[in-house]
């Protein structure tokens, strides 16, 4: 029972979550780990199938060279260090989806380890650490639904028996679901830079299993934890841990105790369930794959795989900061993904003013992108779109209004900023000079010594009174117009 007295929450300020999270990210290679099988999703059942992947007797294993280079590349972004020996291992365990009878792992020589990923937390940074990472082999699919004649049938698909994957384990350094939220971002946004996992939960190719446990505040050793398994949505996983860190808190000060065990969530009720006690089913009776050979990622081939890894985000981000004074907060829209980030550096370097690409992402785009319900990827302005708006405002030809009204026509008629500029016609602000004038005047009146400099033969100021008319047009005034109109008066 979950209760919400004054009691309860006391109790609950008495304790601390302690939690670590284990990610399972499929590997985007075009066949499996130990044989030529293709790795498509959404292939007919039991089709990517051969004698390897199926567990036919005498059957070997080939191990795959582009898996061990994406895990490696992975694993380097994610801090870590690469073992330059690691061993396959067999975890023993009977299961009908797992034909051979054990599944090709690492255990105690995995590929990487002493890995982290810094997250925010409150509003500071925070390191939380990774353990591990090592190599293993999919196991294939049971299906317990969609017999119209009996709903106690299961049915079995192979495909995905030997898919690669890599298991990425976190030390218990998580403290909330917040922080579990945060880092489960932060590693997926990781591993999509590298480019070696699509990172698709609704395809499983991105799973956790969420370990939990509390303590008394203040206590050093952990309390018995409780693995949540197959939650399927970084959302559902804080909302499971946040029910579980309550239920065991509430257990804990009735006076029960919290047995070792794995638990599954339904997303429905917002509940997690006992589904079978740890100590049933945990001796894998792990030893050394007799098959294969140890693994050696040797200096060589580990620096050509160093090569290839990719500026990471929150580098990135920094850089952006510092190369085009945007602020953080632009940094972070802008490197949702590498392609964004791409595009938006594409762009930002073709343009008169970078800031005025960026402001124009935040400004303009991302609040129509919300009110249409998609994600800047699918916009139909695109970076470079930006980039021309932005210089046609820069330039004074068009202004912030018109601006507006044509980023409303891009996303009426699901065109980019320049297509639609063209067919309005080339618009141009029309600009009241009377007005400029007025205000040049007065400028010049209010700097009768600039004036007399200028005459005197220092042309340079011409831009001083430019910039002075700016100022008193609030930054309204087209700059061009402006330059156009003080030659004039002064000539
Ligand atoms: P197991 O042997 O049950 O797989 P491990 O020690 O390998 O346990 O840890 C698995 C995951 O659980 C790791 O992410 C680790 O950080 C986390 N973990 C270990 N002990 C605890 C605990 N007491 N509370 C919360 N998380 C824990
Ligand atoms: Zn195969
Ligand atoms: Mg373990």
């Amino acid at each position: 029972m979950v209760t919400t007295t004054a009691d309860s929450i006391a109790a609950h300020t008495k304790y601390e979550p302690v939690i670590g999270l284990e990610v399972h990210v499929q590997l985007l290679t075009a066949t499996k780990i130990f044989c030529s099988c293709s790795t498509r999703f959404g292939a007919p059942p039991n089709s990517n199938v051969c004698p390897v992947c199926l567990g036919m007797p005498g059957a070997l294993p080939v191990l795959n060279k582009k898996v061990v280079e994406f895990a490696t590349l992975a694993a380097m972004a994610l801090q870590c260090r690469i073992n330059e020996t690691s061993i396959f291992a067999r975890k023993n365990y009977f299961y009908p989806d797992l034909p051979k009878g054990y599944q090709i792992s690492q255990y105690d020589k995995p590929l990487a380890e002493f890995g982290f990923i810094e997250i925010s937390a409150g509003k500071g940074k925070k390191k939380i650490g990774i353990t591990r990472v090592h190599l293993e082999e999919d196991a294939g699919k049971s299906l317990h639904e969609g017999f119209p004649d009996s709903d106690e049938k299961t049915a079995i698909d192979l495909n995905r028996t030997g898919v690669p994957l890599i298991e990425i384990v976190s030390e218990p350094d998580i403290a909330t679901p917040d922080e579990a939220y945060e880092y489960l971002t932060r590693l997926k946004e990781i591993i999509l830079y590298t480019g070696v996992s699509d990172c698709n939960m609704e395809e499983g190719s991105l799973r956790c299993d969420a370990n939990v446990s509390v303590r008394p505040r203040g206590q050093k050793e952990f309390g018995t934890k409780a693995e949540i398994k197959n939650v399927n949505s970084f959302r559902f996983i804080r909302e499971a841990l946040e029910y579980d860190i309550r239920r065991q808190i509430d257990v804990l000060e009735s006076g029960g105790k919290i047995p070792q065990e794995t638990r599954l969530y339904n997303s429905n009720e917002g509940k997690t369930y006992s589904m079978r006690s740890k100590e049933q089913a945990h001796d894998y009776r792990y030893f050394p794959e007799p098959d294969l050979l140890p693994l050696v990622v040797d200096e060589t081939w580990k620096s050509e795989i160093a090569r290839t890894l990719p500026e990471l985000p929150e580098a990135r981000r920094a850089r952006l900061v510092k190369d085009y004074g945007i602020t953080e907060y632009d940094a972070q829209v802008l490197t949702f993904s590498k392609s964004l980030a791409d595009q938006f550096e594409e762009a930002a370097k073709a343009a008169k003013n970078p800031k005025r690409v960026a402001n124009l992402v935040q400004g303009e785009l991302m609040g129509r992108l919300k009110a249409k319900g998609i994600e800047i990827e699918q916009s139909p302005i695109s970076m470079k779109g930006v980039a021309a708006s932005a210089d046609l405002v820069e330039g004074g030809r068009i202004s912030g209004k018109m601006l507006k009204d044509l980023y409303d026509l891009a996303f009426e008629r699901g065109k980019d900023f320049p297509v639609v500029y063209e067919e309005e016609g080339r618009p141009q602000q029309s600009t009241d000079t009377s007005a400029l004038e007025k205000m040049i005047d007065d400028v010049l009146a209010a700097n009768p010594k600039q004036l007399e400099q200028y005459r005197a033969g220092k042309t340079t100021m011409l831009g001083f009174f430019v910039g002075q008319v700016m100022k008193a047009s609030k930054g309204q005034a087209s700059p061009q117009i402006v330059n156009e109109l003080l030659a004039k008066k002064l000539s």
